[in-house]
């Protein structure tokens, strides 16, 4: 078997115990004679799979009884409509633009009202996250929305903004259970699986109850009503079923690792191995102001274009796959999420020494 290491920022590489495992049950999930790809939603053995995945994902981040989990489609892009369909009372919301997800989410936005940029990035391509601790809330915002870890720039919020009273909106696709969160602090948290959590089809919305409503903005479709597939506890229609299988087995890998604190834990030393080489680099720089580094998306460039493309060339001989710098910035990106063992990162970091020393 020859794994590569894989620093894709999505999909991503999931841990191989989970896709040993979901291997091993293919053809006949725990006696049902086939698998899970194959059976109804509306089954007890996929009652118990959904169930039992939110179970854990509660247990996990330590959801309070007041919010909602919800298993849904569409890809975190679909979230971008959902948030202003469900929340915009009144047509009015304060979006902070951190990339380019950010801004998608805010145009989409202003589709359905007067989404403002209260702060933003860009300035500087979007290498820091601004200082959100003054915001101007609008007084008649219905909500506060952030891009909590931004994935093409490598920027982290690590703190989050005074929201002045304001529901916090959070895209977390590429930070979701990295780290222990409060989920208090939030009105929404939302992402797709396909980073840190399962594959490709999966976006997890966790929602306080009290944002589930009934009087959306009209001409909401059904299906991004959040109360639609909150009353039908994610199953108004046929769910990503396999997806949310692998992401359940995904949350039992967590708990069996010790759970955030023991993720962020790792995470830490794995994304220190990597951003302590590129400090001392001659060759290769970090692009991201220190404090806002993310510890998911690490970008970083030698400056010269040519240079950057032969170490992409060079490392994916080597074996570490993906490293190309998302297409709207260039240079490189290491992806290292929950997944990613630390013999990866020093892998990486090794291969990064010895092309260093050949091209200096
Ligand atoms: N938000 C963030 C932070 C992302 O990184 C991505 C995808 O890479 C998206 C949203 C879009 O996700 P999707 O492709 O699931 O719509």
């Amino acid at each position: 078997m020859a794994r590569v290491y894989n620093f894709s920022a999505g999909p991503a590489v999931l841990p191989e115990e989970v896709l040993a495992e979901a291997a091993s049950e293919m053809l006949d999930y725990r006696g049902c004679g086939m698998s899970v790809m194959e059976m109804s939603h509306r089954s007890k053995a996929f009652g118990e799979i959904i169930e039992n995945a939110e179970a854990d994902l509660r247990e996990l981040i330590g959801i309070p009884d007041n919010y909602r989990v919800l298993f849904l489609q569409g890809g975190a892009s679909q979230q971008f409509a959902a948030v202003p369909l469900n929340l915009m009372k009144n047509r009015v919301a304060d979006y902070v633009i951190t990339g380019a997800w950010a801004k998608k989410a805010f145009k989409e936005a202003k589709i359905y009202g007067d989404a403002r940029a209260i702060a933003s990035s860009e300035d500087e391509t979007f290498s820091y996250i601004p200082d959100c601790s003054d915001l101007d809330v609008s007084a008649d915002a219905d909500y506060v929305y952030i891009c909590e870890n931004n994935t093409i720039y490598g920027t982290k919020f690590h703190t989050l903004p005074n929201t002045k009273g304001k529901d916090l909106v959070a895209d977390v696709s590429s930070c979701f259970l990295s780290e222990p969160v409060d989920i208090a602090k939030y009105g929404v948290m939302y992402g797709g699986a396909q980073k840190n959590i399962g594959p490709a089809g999966v976006v997890i919305s966790i929602i306080r109850e009290d944002l589930i409503r009934d009087d959306v903005l009209e001409g909401t479709p059904t299906m991004l009503k959040w109360k639609t597939q909150a009353d039908a506890d994610s199953l108004y229609n046929t769910p990503p079923a396999y997806g949310i299988y692998i992401c359940g087995k995904v949350f039992k890998w967590l708990k069996d690792q010790g759970g955030l604190e023991a993720m962020q834990q790792r995470n830490q030393e794995k994304a220190a191995l990597l951003y302590d080489y590129l400090d001392q680099s001659k060759l290769f720089r970090g692009t991201v102001r220190k404090e806002d580094r993310s510890l998911m998306n690490v970008p970083f460039v030698t400056g010269d274009a040519d240079l950057d493309a032969a170490f992409v060339a060079e490392s994916k001989a080597a074996g570490l796959e993906n490293l190309k710098g998302h297409r709207s910035v260039g240079g490189m990106r290491a992806s290292i999420y929950n997944a990613m063992p630390k013999a990866g990162v020093e892998a990486l970091v090794a291969f990064m020494d010895k092309f260093e020393q050949a091209h200096s």
